[in-house]
C-alpha cells in the first residue's frame, strides 16, 4: 500500500533543516512561541485550518480528507529542557542553560513533515487529521492544558497515535505494543518536624535527620515488601536535605522523590503505606510529619489501546521488516500522552534513534543526540498510522 517512505525520504533534507533550526533555538514548556510560530506557518502554507495559542503554546492543524470519516490525532511535543548543551555540534543551542536533550525538536520537525505527507496525498483517504503540536511535555502538564483548551473536542478525535525518537534502541527498531508502556508518575514531598538543640544535649532534642533516616530505610521497603514482585514498581527518594552545622541537631528535614506505578490501585496502597510508615516512625520519636503528594503533576501510565495497537504495528509492517517490529518490558519514565490515550483509544510507539558512535548521552544528558535518518522513518510512520486507521473505518 505505501509509498509514505519514499514521500518522507524525499522530504528528508527539509526534516533535518527544520530540526537543526528547532534544535538551535529551543524552547522550554509553555515558552515556545517561536517553535510555534515556524509550525504555524508551515501548517497555513499547507491549506491548513490552523489553531494557535492552544493550551498557551500549542498548534493544532486540522487536514480534511478527500470525503467525509472519522477524525484521527496525531500528537507531536515541542518543548526543550533546563540543561546546558555540550554536543558541540554546529547547530547547538544558542539559548544558555536551555537545549532539546530529549528529541521534540525531531518530533515538530517530523510533525510538520506529516501534515506535508498527508496534505498531498489528502486524495487518497477520508476523514479528518488532526495535527497538535503539544506544549510543555517534561513535567509541566502541557498535556492538560490542551485538553483543558478543548483539543479533544469539536471535532472530537476518534482515535490518537504519538511517536517518540528513542535512543535506548538502534535505529530503524519500532516499539508497538498493545498494554503498558510507560508509568505513571508521582512527585511527593516529605517534612520532618522534630526539635532542635545542642549536638551535646540529645536528650533535650528531637533529631530531625536520624527521624528521617529511618523514614529513608523503611520507606524503601514498601516496595519489595508490600507489593508483589510481579508487579512493576519503583520509589526513589532524590532529595534529602536537613541541618546547618556540625554541633547542631537538626529541628527540620525535607525530602522529595518520585513514585512510579502502572496500576492506581497500586499506587494507592504505596501512598497509604508511606503515610502509615511516616506516622508510625515519627510518632516513635515524638517528632511529626506532613506528607504531599503534588495532585498536579501525576502523570498517568502510557497504556495502549489493542485494536489501535493493531492499527500502529500494520502501519508499521507496510514501512519496516518484520524483525525490527518489536515489543518491550514497560519501561519506568512516563509521557504525558497518556492523558490523552486515557480519554481517546489510541497507541504511543517509539521508533529507535540511537546516534552512531560513542559520544552522546542518553536521554535528558547535555550530549544527547538523534540519529537524523529517524527523521523520514518517523515522518512516514506517523503518517501509515494515520492513513491506517482512517481508512480501515
Ligand atoms: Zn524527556
Ligand atoms: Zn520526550
Amino acid at each position: 500500500m505505501s509509498d509514505y517512505l519514499e514521500l518522507a525520504q524525499a522530504l528528508a533534507p527539509q526534516l533535518i533543516a527544520w530540526r537543526r533550526d528547532f534544535h538551535q533555538h529551543p524552547e522550554l514548556g509553555f515558552q515556545e512561541f517561536r517553535t510555534a510560530a515556524r509550525v504555524a506557518e508551515h501548517l497555513q502554507a499547507l491549506g491548513l485550518e490552523v489553531i494557535s495559542g492552544v493550551g498557551k503554546t500549542g498548534v493544532v492543524g486540522i487536514l480534511e480528507g478527500a470525503r467525509p470519516g472519522p477524525t484521527v490525532l496525531l500528537r507531536f511535543d515541542m518543548d526543550a529542557l533546563p540543561i546546558s548543551e555540550s554536543t558541540g555540534l554546529p547547530f547547538a543551542s544558542v539559548h544558555p542553560g536551555v537545549m532539546h536533550a530529549c528529541g521534540h525538536d525531531g518530533h515538530t520537525a517530523i510533525g510538520m513533515g506529516v501534515a506535508q505527507l498527508l496534505a498531498h496525498t489528502r486524495a487518497r483517504w477520508p476523514g479528518r487529521v488532526k495535527l497538535l503540536f503539544q506544549p510543555a511535555e517534561e513535567g509541566l502538564g502541557g498535556a492538560r492544558a490542551v485538553i483543558e483548551d478543548g483539543v479533544l473536542a469539536d471535532p472530537v478525535p476518534d482515535a490518537a497515535f504519538a511517536l517518540h525518537l528513542w535512543n535506548p534502541l538502534p535505529l530503524g527498531k519500532v516499539v508497538v505494543q498493545a498494554g503498558p508502556l510507560m508509568a505513571a508518575s508521582d512527585h511527593f514531598e516529605i517534612e520532618i518536624q522534630g526539635r532542635g538543640g545542642h549536638g551535646a544535649v540529645p536528650e533535650d532534642t528531637i533529631d530531625a535527620v536520624l527521624v528521617a533516616a529511618e523514614a529513608v530505610n523503611a520507606l524503601h521497603h514498601i516496595v519489595s515488601r508490600n507489593v508483589s514482585p510481579h508487579v512493576r514498581a519503583v520509589l526513589s527518594i532524590g532529595s534529602l536535605q536537613a541541618g546547618d552545622a556540625f554541633n547542631v541537631i537538626s529541628e527540620q528535614a525535607q525530602m522529595e522523590g518520585t513514585l512510579r506505578t502502572f496500576d492506581p490501585p497500586v499506587r494507592t496502597l504505596i501512598l497509604r503505606r508511606m503515610d502509615q510508615v511516616l506516622d508510625g516512625i515519627t510518632r516513635a520519636h515524638g517528632a511529626g510529619y506532613r506528607f504531599n503528594v503534588i495532585e498536579e503533576e501525576y502523570t498517568p501510565a502510557v497504556i495502549n489501546d489493542p485494536a489501535m495497537a493493531q492499527v500502529a504495528r500494520a502501519a508499521a509492517e507496510t514501512l519496516f521488516p518484520p524483525a525490527d517490529i518489536m515489543e518491550i518490558p514497560p519501561i519506568m519514565v512516563s509521557e504525558d500522552m497518556s492523558e490523552i490515550l486515557r480519554r481517546v483509544p489510541g497507541c504511543y510507539v517509539l521508533l529507535g534513534a540511537a546516534p552512531q558512535g560513542t559520544t552522546h548521552g542518553p536521554h535528558h544528558n547535555p550530549r544527547f543526540d538523534i540519529h537524523e535518518d529517524a527523521l523520514p522513518l518517523a515522518a512516514a510512520l506517523m503518517a501509515a498510522m494515520a492513513y491506517e486507521f482512517l481508512s480501515r473505518k
